[in-house]
Order: C-alpha cells, then structure tokens, then sequence
C-alpha cells in the first residue's frame, strides 16, 4: 500500500534536464547562438573610433583581395572582422575596407593575419564552429521534439523506449517519519531498531566485523504499516529511501524487470547508507517451484535473479539494507530467504486495542477533534482493523464533519465512518461481534489455563482475540522454553491432549454452549491419540503393534484401508473416544475449579484483546492465593 503522507525528495530538482539532456542542449546552443550573433552584428561603423586609433585619416573603400595584397606587402597594422565587413587599418593611418559581399568566415586570412603578426578582434562566433551550428540547429531542433515525443509516448505504452531507464518507478525521497508515527506493532520495531543504528554509524559496525543483516521481510497483512515502518527506519536514521513495488517490475518486456533491478540497487549504493524497499515482493519472489503457468515466467525469472544477484553483490560492508513487504511469505522462492538475503523475518500484525488507541491519536493529531471525543471508544469498536483503516476512519468523519458544516469532528462522526468502514470491509475482513469476542475470550483463557497447570505442557507466552488470517479469531500462543525439540514423553503427548480440550470445555462450562471454534482442536487431539495407539505403542490396545494404514487407490480419493482387523479398529476407536472423554471430564473439573481465574482472564482478553504470558502465570497464582489452593501452576 503506498502512503499518503509521502514526502516528496529534495533530490529531483534537475530531473527536466537529466531526463532530455539533448533537449537540454540544443537550448542551450540556440541561446549562445542567438547571444554571439548580436554581440557580432553590432559593428562598429564609425571609422573614426575603430580600434580606438586616432591616427585615422581616411577611408577607403577596397575589394577583398586588395586587403590580402596590403597584408601581404606588409602594409596593414591591424584587423577588424565583423559578419559584414573586413576593416583593416594602414601603416598610413588608411582604413580600408570590404563592406557586404564578406565571406562569413576565410580560413585563410586568419593564418594570414598570424603569420604577419597583424592583430586581429572580431572573429570570435564566426569561426567554423557557429557555421557548422547554423547548418546543424534546425536537425537538432528536429531530433529533440522527436525525442520529447518519443519519450511521452513511451511512458504511456510502458516503456518500450524507456525501457532500460527507471526513473519514475523507483521512487526516491527522504522521508521525515519517525518511529513515533507508527504505533501498534511494537515487536517489529525493536527488531529494525539496530539498523538505523548500522545506518547510522556504519563505520563501528564494520570496523568490528559485525555481520549485519542485508535483508529483511515485514510480513503481515496490507495496510498495518509495513511501509510506514521502512520509511520510518530511513527518517529515524535520515538516509535515502529508494521504493518500488513488486508489480511494477513486471513488464511485458523480458529483461525490463532485471535492469530496473539493476538501476535500483546502483542508486541505493551511490547514495549509501540508504534503504531500499521493495513492496509486494511476492510479485517478483513466487516460488518458482508453484509457479505453474504455462511460458510467460521468464521475465520474473530473470528479474528475481537479478535481485538475487544485486542481494549478494554488495558485502555487509556496504550499508544499504534491503527491506521487503509481503503479506503471503510462504508464496516465496526459498532462494530469496537464504543466508545473506531475506534471512529475517518480522511480523507486522494487526493492531491490539492499545495499539488502536495509539494508531488513532497518531492520526488525529492533524484533524480538529471534539471535545466530547472519546478515541477509547473508537479503538474498542474497532476490532480486527488494520492501521490503514484506522487512518482512513479518521479521515472520513473528517469529511462527515466538513460536509455538515461542523467546526471539529463529533464522536457521532466517528461512529458512522466506523460503521461505512466495516460496511466497506465486510467482504474482506469480517468484523468480530461482541458475542463471538465472548466466545472466543472464554475459550482461549481455557486453552490458557491448562497450559499453565499441566504438566509437560509447553507455557504461554501470548494469548489474543485479535482476529487473525483466515478462520482463527484467536489463539494461544505457546513457545517451548528450551531449544528445539525431537522427542515428546507420553506424557507431553497427553498434557498437549488436555490443553487442546481446554478451549471447548470452557465454552460448555461458562457459556454453557458449543460453538464451531473447537473444530480444529478437536481434530488435533484425535490425532494425537491415534498415533498414540498406531504409531508410537503407548497404549495397551495395540501394544507395541504398528498399524499402518494405506490409501487405496482402487478405493479412490478419500478412502482409507486398515491394514488391521475389523476387531482391532472397534477397539481403537473405542480407546480414543473414551479417552478423549476421560480427559475432557477432568479438564472441565479443572476449569471449574479455577472458574474466577477463567472469568478475570476473559475479561482482560474482552477489555483489551491480548494477555501477555506472565500475566496469565499472575492471575491464576492470585486466584489460587485468595482461595487457599495448593497451587498446580506446572511450570515454577
Ligand atoms: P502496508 O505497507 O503494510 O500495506 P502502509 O504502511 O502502506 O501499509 O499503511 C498505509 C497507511 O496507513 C500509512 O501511511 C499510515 O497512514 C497508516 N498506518 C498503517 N499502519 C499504521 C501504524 N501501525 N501506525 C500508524 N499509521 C499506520
Ligand atoms: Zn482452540
């Protein structure tokens, strides 16, 4: 998405004439031209002043041949050549002249005058050169309109032309956006944070070694601020900012993309530190692998291997860095996010609630706000919008207010740009209402909880009800404490079982409903359980049998054979659904036992959509404090 608060740079002041350097100087001729050819026609016709000499007697009329003769017999002092008179002065104080039929220049009487030591004024312009110009100006007035049109013309048809010169696609300026103008993504700005370190003192970096990352990926969905935040990294850091989109590259002309590649990574290295930003890089980075489409790729192909080569050609030692936007990273090549080239990834999400809020103050700082304003209220209704919505919201109850004649926005203003907001998005981003937000608090602080109270269950670090990608409207995120792992203990397996029950159980004990959110939970565990039993002999149906099943292919599609009896496949089935219904009666037991915790975690997760892990820890050990309970916390 571009942005609408884009400063245009200081830097393009010349661009006229870098652009038509032969209109330039054909200009340029015409107005020396025209500057010499009065300097020279204005002769001097009074003889009596010529040279200043007041040794002037008489004057004498002569042919042209005459003053070479006087010349030549050494008669001449000096001479005075205009565009239509040759005046040339005698020892005797004679002038002589040739007025009229002068050629406007004689290559002879020139070396003449200089072999005899004669002085001479009035050449200058009418030399060779300003002949050679007047033959030449109307061709050259003739290729310059040719080449103005041709050049306005190939910009309308996509430069066929212009091809290889990308001027007006690579935008460059220095912006003035700080990190302060971007709110709600907070994670992604302690990530670029050292780079605007890096541009801005490149020399400590390099001078100890430090390997600097070339590239790096904002991921998230469009409008949350990916190029805000790049723009932000080059106005914290006051470097260039060198942009492109991903889409412009691709031309019809093969090799168009490649040497645009080329032109943007020579600007940002002539003008580093700088930052070059490419956006919707996955127009460029499709794996080439799902590309798919008959022919036609080869000028993506070569414009990413273009990219490819730019990302490796400059050392770490050169400070631009390479920031891109995507909102699909999974569509991209592998090649791109090798070692060396877009090896970093930061999420730019959507914003929470107190990101909201600050997203709004950012953009109301220019707008006359009511007092009866109230931006909390704004920010709560907002759910699930992205920092560009937000800035549009503001923009149109500025427009709602204009439009009444108001003399500052109301809250009522607010409420209805909201309202044609959601309208707006409603195909593509569906607004989360307040009983689905309840829904979806309880279930998510269910899945909470008995991550925190079982054991070998990994801990929570986030828990959200900030709709996200396609389907999930919450989650809870778990990040192991250790480093990777391979082996999971029966137990680990089980306690996984139990936090993926959490999510439905609270829903049936609080709500006292079941909803359609605890699908894919319900899936996972089955799961789980069954390569239990099939998989791994940890449980006592199969023993430490193996059970393989295979997809039949007499069966078609879906259809699955058992390699197993009849018999067995009762039992399993029996052993998962009772299991399964064990471990959910003791979840539910469990939630209902720590009931207060759930419903103050639910209502935090209502107030302010995110709880960050350690205050989930906090919330249960308090309830468990005020309650006497011996505490179950799994994980201190
Ligand atoms: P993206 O590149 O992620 O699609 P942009 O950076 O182009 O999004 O955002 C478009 C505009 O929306 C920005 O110029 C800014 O006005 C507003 N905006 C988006 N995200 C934020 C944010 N996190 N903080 C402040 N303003 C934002
Ligand atoms: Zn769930």
């Amino acid at each position: 998405m571009s942005n609408q608060n884009s400063n245009k740079g200081n830097n393009n002041n010349n661009n006229f004439f870098n652009d038509n350097p032969l209109l330039a100087f054909a200009i340029f001729s015409i107005v020396v031209i025209i500057i010499f050819k009065s300097f020279v026609a204005e002769g001097d016709r009074d003889f009596s002043n010529f040279m200043g000499n007041p040794k002037i007697k008489r004057t004498e009329h002569v042919k042209y041949s005459d003053i070479k003769r006087y010349i030549k017999e050494n008669r001449v002092s000096s001479v005075k050549i205009t565009s239509s008179t040759i005046e040339a002065i005698d020892k005797s104080g004679t002038v002589r002249y040739v007025a009229g039929n002068v050629p406007a220049f004689d290559d002879k009487l020139i070396p003449l005058l200089e072999d005899n030591n004669i002085t001479y004024e009035g050449r200058i312009g009418e030399g060779i050169v300003s002949q050679l110009i007047s033959m030449l100006l109307p061709i050259f007035i003739f290729f310059a309109i040719w080449l103005f049109i041709a050049k306005k013309m190939s910009k309308g048809m996509g430069g066929i032309l212009g091809a290889g010169k990308s001027d007006k696609l690579i935008n460059s300026e220095r912006p003035n956006v700080k990190f302060d103008d971007v709110q709600g993504v907070k994670e992604a700005k302690d990530e670029v944070v050292e780079i605007v370190d890096f541009l801005k003192y490149p020399e400590r970096y390099i001078e100890l070694g430090a390997k600097i990352p070339k590239g790096l990926l904002l991921v998230g969905p469009p409008g949350t601020g990916k190029t805000l935040l790049a723009k932000a990294v080059a106005g914290e850091a006051e470097v260039p900012f060198f942009s492109v989109s991903g889409s412009g590259f691709i031309e019809m002309f093969v090799g168009v993309g490649a040497s645009r590649v080329r032109d943007l990574f020579e600007q940002a290295k002539r003008n580093a530190p700088s930052i070059v930003f490419i956006d919707e890089i996955d127009a460029i980075g499709k794996s080439r692998a799902s590309g798919g489409q008959m022919g036609g790729n080869d000028e993506r192909e070569q414009t990413l291997n273009q990219l490819l080569a730019e990302m490796d050609g400059f050392g770490t030692d050169t400070p631009v860095i390479v920031l891109a936007a995507t909102n699909r990273p999974e569509t991209l090549d592998a090649a791109l996010l090798r070692a060396g080239r877009f090896d970093r990834q930061v999420l730019v999400d959507k914003p929470d609630y107190a990101g909201r809020l600050a997203i709004l103050k950012v953009h109301s700082k220019d707008v006359k706000l009511d007092e009866s304003v109230d931006l909390e209220v704004v920010a709560k209704q907002t759910a699930g919008l992205a920092g560009a919505d937000l800035a549009n919201i503001i923009n149109e109850s500025a427009l709602l207010a204009g439009r009444a004649n108001k003399k500052s926005i109301e809250q009522s203003d607010l409420l209805e740009a909201i309202e044609r907001a959601f309208v707006g998005l409603e195909k593509k981003n569906r607004k989360v209402s307040d009983v689905e937000k309840r829904i979806v608090a309880y279930h998510e602080s269910g899945h909470a909880l008995m991550a925190e109270l079982t054991k070998g269950a990994t801990r929570v670090t986030k828990v959200s009800i900030i709709p996200r990608g396609l389907g999930a409207l919450g989650y809870t995120l778990h990040l192991p404490d250790d480093e990777d792992r391979f082996l999971k203990q029966k137990h680990e397996l089980l306690a996984e079982i139990d936090v993926l029950l959490g999510g439905r159980a609270a829903e049936e004990v609080f709500l006292g409903e079941i909803s359609t959110g605890a699908g894919n939970d319900l899936d996972r565990a089955t799961a789980i359980l069954k390569d239990m039993i099939s998989v791994y002999g940890m449980s006592d149906v199969a023993g430490l049998m193996v059970l393989s099943r295979t997809q039949s292919s007499f069966l078609g599609g879906g259809m699955v054979s058992n390699d197993y009896s009849e018999k067995m496949a009762e039992e399993i089935d029996a052993h998962i659904k009772n299991t399964l219904n064990e471990r959910y009666t003791f979840v539910k037991d469990t939630l209902k036992e720590y009931r207060g915790a759930i419903e103050k975690m639910a209502q935090v997760l209502l107030d302010v959509e995110v709880i960050e892990g350690n205050l989930v820890q906090k919330i249960i050990k308090e309830y468990e404090e005020e309650n006497n309970m011996s505490s179950r916390m799994a994980h201190i």
